[in-house]
Formats: C-alpha cells, structure tokens, sequence
C-alpha cells in the first residue's frame, strides 16, 4: 500500500486551500501523517487515489448510511440531474422530503431547507430569540452544533459566567450571550434556570452527543431540558443534525421524547437528510417556523436551499430507510463494536465501547465517559495508533478519537473478517506502545 499520489494532492492542495482539506478534521492533524485523497466509494469501500481499498466507518460523517452510490439513489439524482441542478425557485422534489419529515417526527410540523448544519442551528437560534426576546442562549461543553460564532463557545469549565470563544474572530459579546455548562450535569442546568431563567432564550443539545466521541444521554436528562425550559419560557432546540433519521425511523426523539412523550420547540436535521448532498433543515412547530419570512419578521434565505438534487437525494435516501434498515444498522453496529472491543480485550487494552443507537465510538481510557472533561482524559495517542493501524489494514476510521464511528447497510462478512482481521493487529500495536 503506498499513498504517493495521496501525498502528491496533499501537498498541491496545501499550496491552494488552507491546511490542504476543505473542513478541518479531514487533514489527520490529531493522528499524524498523509491524508487519504479520494477516488471514489462505492457501498462500503472507498478507494483513494493511489487504488487502496478501505472498508468505510465513516459514512461521509453520517450521510451514507445505505452505503455509497446506492442504486436507487444515484438513479433518481441521475434523472433529475437532467433536468437542471438548481432552479433558485420552489420544486417538487422540496415539498416531498418535507412532507417525509413532518410524517416521522411527531412534533414537527414545519420544515425549511438550508445548505449546512451550521446554518439551520443559526437559524434555530435566530426564532428562538425572536420568539422569547432574550439573547442567552445555553449550551453544553462538547457538542458540536456547527461553526456559527454563538456555537464556537465551549470552554465553560463549570463556570457558567465565564463564556470563552473557542476561536479567534469571535466578538466577546457575542461569546458572552452563550452559557456553557458540562453536558449531563442535571444541578448545572438547574442552577442556571434559577440564575438566569428570565434571560434565557433556548437551551441547545445534541439529541445525544456525538461530537466529543459518544455519549449517552442521561436517562431523563433531554426530558429535563424540554421540562425547564417550558418553566421557564424558553425554547428546546434539539441538535439531531446527526442523529436525525441515522438512529431510528424518527431520529433520537423517536427512541426517547416519543415514549417519553416529550417535545423540542425547534429540531435541526442535517447529514442523513442531504443522502452526502449539501442540504440541512430547521424544523419545528408551526408557531416557531411561521416567525421565518416571508411568513414572519424572522429573515432567513439561501440561495440554493432546496435544490432539486439535494432534496431529491435525500428524500431517496429516507425512502430506503424503513424500520428494517434501523435493524440492519443497529446489527452492524453492534457487530463492529464488538469485533474492535474484543479485539482490544484480548490484548489488554482499556477502553470504552460507547453506544447511542448505532452510533458508537471507542474512548482509550479506564473509566466511562460522561462528558466533555472526561472524554479530554482519553488517550489520544493510543487512538492515532490504532487508527494508523486500521488504515493500513484497510479500514476507514474517523481521523480523531473525538469521533463517532458510523455503520451503513452495506457492509458485507467480507467486510467485518477484514475488521476482525485488522482490529486485532491494532489492538496488539496499541498495547505494545502501551508497554513502552
Ligand atoms: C455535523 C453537525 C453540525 C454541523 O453541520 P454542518 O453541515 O457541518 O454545518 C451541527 N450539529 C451537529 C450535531 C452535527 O453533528
């Protein structure tokens, strides 16, 4: 296996395109060495350019979860694509993923389509403080809800007054309407309802945070947010731009609100929605959406939102995932994770194996991992090993231990003896650096 022409793309694109990647993560700066320029990927193999083959367990970070260039899918973008790419004017093809959507997930009745994850949670915060009239806005260490400047705010270190910008361009003021505390912490949230509840506009969470590695929710704990913020007269904004239709038919809320029958004010939907196009989606109660224009004085708009591909990609896309695929998922998860976690059980090697849905990730440390300070405490350098390791066995992992790990439908039993296989050469490279 050589990566010359890898190696050969890294280093034009480094000349031309800051850092060399189009998003930061995909540069392999947490895990050393060559990123891997793609050639194509076709069900659960992607090949680079230099004709590797990987078994995938990334999934384009969540949206391919029937596997790459599924038949159906490419055959209905295919005919579409005919007819024009974007019309910059409502389409058919809109109107049916929405209707999708609003079938699914029951409190939602509104859905608008923009062109990122990052832009649809901008939008969520935009309604909710239009709708309360308050700034502040409370989130939680370690998730990810995209990089508009009131989300890039994490550094709470339990200290709710303090509101530190986790980037440079990022005005204090704007930092400072964003309250962070550690995700989980059930007196934290609330404590700072008592404290601040009259200033708070929404409380924003990842259904189950998957943007620190995983970590699973608290049992009540989305039910506690959805209650205080009611008491208090806020908004929930329920980040499942992740989550969203990977987990189950109806997202995170399907496996939790539904039976715990409880609601968010606003969703945000993303990844699985696109089918690895660039769509994403505020949604919610038709009395928060109907603030958006033209309807309402909530200015929100985009270009090429909903364009006839995107939408048809991923209205395709939700059309193959029937509760059966959820099963197929979930028996794919569980079966990678077990592999990887045997594997490092056999040699000796601590670690995490945690699950939400089919979302899992591995953490290097001892003891469970609850949120973000504890997933800080993980061994970093024992994942880049063991993902150098798998990559050149031939298996597709994410390039940083503070990501999920993502099946599709497609993998094969050729697939998981190449896991097995690599997973137990991984393990025995990480305990023997381990041992050093
Ligand atoms: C990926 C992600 C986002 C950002 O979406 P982009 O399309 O990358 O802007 C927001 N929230 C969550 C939970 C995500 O996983």
């Amino acid at each position: 296996m050589n990566n010359l022409n890898s190696e050969a793309f890294f280093n034009r694109a480094q000349k031309v395109i800051p850092g060399g990647v189009s998003s930061p993560v995909r540069a392999f700066k947490s895990v050393g060495g060559i990123p891997r320029y793609v050639a194509k990927a076709i069900g659960s193999t992607v090949s680079d350019v230099d004709g590797n083959n990987y078994v995938d367990l990334v999934g384009a970070w969540g949206p391919m979860i029937l596997g790459h260039a599924h038949p159906a899918v490419v055959d209905a973008v295919r005919s579409v694509a005919e007819k024009s790419f974007s019309y910059g004017a409502p389409c058919a093809p809109e109107v049916e993923l929405a209707e999708e959507i609003v079938k699914r997930v029951g409190p939602v009745e509104r859905v608008r389509f923009t062109n990122s994850g990052t832009e649809a949670v901008m939008t969520a915060i935009r309604i909710a403080r239009a709708k309360t009239g308050r700034n502040t806005i409370v989130k939680f260490a370690g998730c990810y809800h995209g990089h508009a400047d009131a989300m890039l705010v994490a550094a709470g270190s339990g200290a709710i007054t303090l509101s530190m910008p986790d980037s440079q361009g990022i005005p204090q003021s704007v930092a400072d309407d964003t309250l962070v505390i550690p995700y989980g912490d059930v007196s934290a949230l609330q404590e700072i309802f008592s404290a601040k509840g009259h200033l708070i506009a929404a409380v924003i969470t990842e259904a189950a945070p998957a943007n620190m590695g995983v970590v699973v929710p608290p049992a009540g704990f989305n039910a506690l947010i959805s209650q205080l913020t009611k008491t208090y007269g806020a908004l929930f904004i329920l980040d499942e731009v992740m989550t969203g239709f990977r987990v189950s038919v109806a997202g995170w809320w399907g496996l939790d609100g539904k039976n715990e029958n409880w609601a968010a004010d606003l969703f945000t939907f993303g990844k699985v929605i696109g089918g690895g196009m660039p769509l994403a989606a505020v949604a919610g109660s038709a009395e928060c959406l109907d603030l958006l224009s033209p309807l309402g004085s909530v200015y929100q708009a985009g270009t090429l939102s909903g364009n006839p591909i995107a939408t048809t990609a991923g209205l395709t896309t939700l059309q193959h995932c029937t509760t059966e695929t959820y099963e197929t998922l979930n028996k794919n998860a569980q079966e990678v994770g077990s592999i990887v976690s045997r594997s490092l059980f056999a040699a000796g090697v601590s670690h995490q194996l945690q699950t939400a849905g089919n979302l899992f990730s591995v953490f290097f440390t001892e003891n469970p991992v609850l949120n973000f300070a504890q997933a800080k405490l993980q061994n970093a350098n024992a994942y880049a090993t063991f993902f150098h390791e798998m990559l050149a066995a031939g298996v597709w992992l994410p390039p940083s231990a503070f990501e999920s790990w993502f099946v599709s439908c497609a993998l094969t039993h050729d697939d998981f003896e190449i896991i097995e296989k690599a997973s137990k050469q991984a393990a025995n490279a990480v305990a023997s650096t381990l041992a050093e």
